[in-house]
Order: structure tokens, then sequence, then C-alpha cells
């Protein structure tokens, strides 16, 4: 049998192929049948160009039914798809089409000309155009127009659950952006756990607003893939927006966001119970989610949103229940068939599992792991430990009950006066401070101490805090060399466009002019 990830999908679509499977906002409709014959033309039309097995199908375009079409055709063809954030720019591109060498890049008319220097150079053999329609206009471009010349049936090429799917390349905030590869049995396995763990009913009615990117493992692999697979009805937005999602939501029953979303949500006017009164499910993933927030939004609206954790590298690895307890600050149990260990080490330095409480690496190992990085085989073999965990370079503690909490990356760990803090614990300590309404805390390198614990603090509108406030309080609930040596205030956080706040960004921002220039406290 066919590991082929689109084979899964159609097996479950539904049996009326004009149900819909994507509406847009703007009211353009496509039946599942829309898609399958749509997807047909693109995978004949990669087909008839020849390429060898195993060749890459790059897409940098704007959200659309188009693209996720364009994402289903390449796997029915059997070729490895590769989505690019849209905020890359020509140096970024460069990089990417250097280092996965794709056959087909596929851009928006607008960067067309910038994108043809440069993958023309690099060897590209193929350059199609896609746009975002929109405004009750589909789609046009090269891609569309030459795929319309091609039949609208098309036989799934047949592929091993280990053959490669999808190459995700990871944000890269430090060092070169990493293609992470993940194959057909890894994405699928994943998105059938998943189907389970939240209660998605095969075909019993779910609607998913789908409101994040399609270039990132949230947006294609968790959202997109679960409603294809449970041939569920999306609506889809070309982007978060807080009044459109407010005005979608009374016709959803899942909805899935970044952290971001549902602070931006809380703070628009008319989000209420209302609002929210078909949605069973709220998940929120790619960044911690904020205490506050998670208790403001169970207040507001009566619904306790689901934290999950996961990576490019390893899809989905842990989840809230959905049917018992969901713990605010947690990210949940390990999914079915994911093994998740803590590692720390003993007195000897030798690695040794954490017990409950400890804080440790976060180690995986399951289907849904992913096969290594691109062309880096090297750095493959040593983020893997010889009894085959992947090494996700996340910190997390258990609690007694086996929820797990992600203290934060391991690269983000200070080490001050030689005593190890971990960022999170000192931002729920500032976060719990009357006035403060988020804040990210790093290490800056430092003379006598090695690295500075510095916080980064946005105010609420009214806060009357001081530097000097942030620091006394900080020694009454902490140990002294935790304590923010320094401690800024800032507008807002740094954040790319999933939410992560961007620390590399803070150290530069706030790197000391001259080391040792900062009072010891
Ligand atoms: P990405 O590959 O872009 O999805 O980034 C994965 C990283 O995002 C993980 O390694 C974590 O550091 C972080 N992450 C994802 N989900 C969560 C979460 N629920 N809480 C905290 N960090 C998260």
């Amino acid at each position: 049998m066919t590991a082929n990830l689109y084979a899964l999908f159609a097996s479950r679509f539904p049996a009326d192929s004009t149900a819909c499977c994507i509406e847009t906002h703007d009211g353009q409709y496509y039946s599942w049948g829309d898609i399958e014959r749509a997807s047909a033309r693109i995978a004949n039309l990669l087909s008839s160009l020849d390429l060898p097995s195993g060749a890459r199908i790059a897409a940098q375009v704007e959200k659309s039914p188009e693209a996720l079409i364009l994402y289903l055709a390449t796997l029915r063809a059997g070729f490895v798809y590769l989505p690019l954030n849209t905020a890359y720019r020509a140096a970024e591109i460069e990089y990417f089409i250097g280092d996965a060498e794709p056959a087909v890049f596929v851009c928006t008319p607008q960067n067309f000309g910038w994108v043809a220097q440069i993958a023309f150079k690099a060897g590209t053999r193929h350059l199609f155009t896609l746009d975002e329609g929109g405004n009750g206009r589909r789609n046009s471009g090269s891609l569309l127009a030459r795929a319309m010349h091609h039949p609208d049936a098309f036989d799934t090429v047949e592929k091993q659950a280990d053959d490669l799917a999808v190459i995700l390349y990871t944000s890269g905030t430090t060092g070169r952006s990493k293609g992470a590869m993940l194959s057909h049995g890894n994405i699928g396995s994943n998105a059938q756990v998943l189907q389970q763990y939240w209660h998605w009913h095969w075909q019993a009615g779910d609607v998913l607003l789908h409101a994040l990117p399609l270039f990132h493992i949230h947006g294609l692999l968790v959202a997109a893939n679960g409603a294809l697979l449970n041939g569920s009805k999306m609506i889809f937005l070309p982007k978060f927006e807080a009044a459109e999602v407010c005005r979608q939501l009374p016709r959803s029953t899942v909805f899935m966001g970044v952290p971001t979303y549902y602070v931006r949500l809380l703070a628009s006017g008319g989000f209420d119970r209302h609002t929210c009164r078909n949605i069973r499910l709220f998940v929120s993933g790619s960044a911690p989610l904020l205490a506050d927030t998670f208790a403001e939004f169970a207040e507001r609206t009566g619904h306790t949103i689901l934290e999950r954790y996961g990576m490019s590298e390893t899809a989905m690895l842990t989840s809230n229940p959905y049917a018992q307890e969901r713990r605010g600050g947690t990210v949940g149990l390990p999914l079915p068939g994911v093994s998740l260990r803590l590692m720390g080490t003993d007195s000897e330095g030798r690695g040794e599992v954490c017990k409950t409480g400890e804080i440790g690496d976060i180690q995986v190992k399951g289907p849904n792991v992913f096969h290594g990085y691109w062309r880096m085989p090297e750095k493959t073999v040593e983020e893997f430990t010889a009894d085959g965990y992947f090494k996700t370079g996340d910190v997390g503690r258990f609690d007694n009950q086996g929820y797990l909490s992600i203290v934060g990356r391991s690269k983000d760990l200070i080490i001050s006066g030689g005593y190890n803090v971990y960022p999170k614990e000192i931002e729920s300590v500032l976060d719990e401070i009357d006035g403060v309404l988020e804040s990210a805390v790093i290490g800056i390198p430092h003379v006598d101490f090695g690295e500075a614990v510095t916080a980064v603090i946005v105010k609420r509108p009214e806060a009357k805090l001081t530097t000097a406030d942030v620091i006394a309080l900080m020694k009454t609930s902490i140990a002294n060399f935790k304590v923010p040596k320094q401690v800024f205030f800032a507008e807002e956080l740094p954040r790319n466009t999933m939410g992560k706040v961007q620390k590399n960004v803070l150290r530069e921002r706030y790197a000391l002019p001259a080391a040792g220039s900062v009072t010891p406290s």
C-alpha cells in the first residue's frame, strides 16, 4: 500500500465531492472535487517537466487555496515540497536556492524579476508565478495558466513511508538555516495521532478557521493537514486579523493560533462567549502562551486553550489533553508514540534521565521525528544521541502529573557567575509584577559574571514602574544570582511571524558597550 500522504488524505475526502473543502473570506468556494482536479492538473504539469526523482518544488507565495493545492500536487506527483516564508528577501532566497537546488521555483508575480535573476544563475530549470487572488478573483500567474492545459485526473505516485515529502527550513536565528527533511510517514503518522488526540470526528461537521501562514509547520502540517485528513471544511483567511477572525468564529468549530493571536483577540472589542459559541477547540503553539493570557481567555470566553508543543524537525511532540485537565503554563503530555525524556548530568558529568521536577534537555524519538538536515550529515549526527533520540535544543521540566513545561531553549540558558539561570523562570516572576505586561530575559556577556542576567520589560500603559522597583521586587522573590543585573523598558518585544520572541535581536540591541559597565547588585 502506498504511504503517499496525499493518498491518505484522499482516502478521507467526503463521498460527496461537491461538498465544501475551502471557503475564502471573500466568499469563494472550493469543493473537494475542485481540489482533486486542480491538484491533478498541477501534478500533471510537474510530471511533464521530466524532473528527477526527489526534485524539490520550492514556493514563496502568498497564502491562498492555490498555494495549498500546489503542496498537494507536489505530494501527488511524488516530489518534495519546500515552502518559504514570504518575508524572505533576495539574500535569503539566494541561500535557499543554492542549498536546496529546487528544480521548480514558484514565486509571486511581483517578485519575479529578482527571483528570476537568482534562480536562473543557480540553475533552477523552471520558474512559475502564482498570485494571491482575493477580492472575489481567483488566482492567476503562469503556474495555473500552464496547468490549465493538463488533464484533471492523475494517478497519485506510490511512495514509501521513509520517502521525503517536505523540507522545512528552520527559522535560523543563529547560524545557517537548516532544512528539516520530513517523510510521508513522519507527517502522516503525526496527523493521524492528532486527529485522535484532538477528537476530530471524521466528517462530523468540524470547520477549521485557518488564519495561520502556510509556509510553517503550524499552518501547513498541523492545521491544514488536520482538516484535510478529516474531510473537514476550512475557512481560509489570507492572514490573521482580529476583526475578521471574530467575524468568522461563529461559523467555525476549531481555531489554531500562535499566542499573539490570542492576545490580539482579547484586546479586540466584542470578543466574548457569544463570538466563540460554536467553537469546540482553541489550540495554541509555536511559542509560549503566557499564564495571564490563558487565564484571561478562560474567563472571557469560557474556553480553556489547549497548548501543544512541537517543532519543524519533529512535528508535534506533546499536547494538553482534550478531555482531561489542560494546565496553563504547560505543553501537556507526550503524544501517543512519542518517547520524550529529559536529560541532565550526574556528578561525574555523565548523561542521566531527570527526576520529576528537575530541569533537563528535551530529547525525543518516534515515527514523527525527521530524517535529518538537508545536506548536513555531520550536523544531523551531532543532533541525535547514540541511542537514536533527537536533541530538540529545548529545556523542560515534568510536573508530578507528567505535564511538561518548556523552560527555554538550551542556547538561551544564561550562565552567570557559574550558576545556571533559566530565562523562563525569571520571566514568570517578572510577569507577576504589577504593571508588567510581558518580559524577556537574556544573557549579556559580562567581564565578571561571564553573562549578566538582563531583563527587557514591556510595561502596561498606566504603569509607573522604575528599574529600581523591579530589581527591588525581584530581590524579595528569587536568589540574588538570578536577579537581573540590568532592566530595560521597551515599547514591545521583537517577534518573528510565528510570534516567537527574537532573543538574538535583544542580545544585540542590549549588548554592553564595554563589558563590565553594569553595576553588580
Ligand atoms: P518551529 O520549528 O519554528 O516550529 O519552532 C519550534 C520551537 O518553537 C520549539 O523548539 C520550541 O522552542 C518553540 N515552541 C513550540 N511550541 C511551543 C510552546 N507551546 N511553548 C513554548 N515553546 C514552543
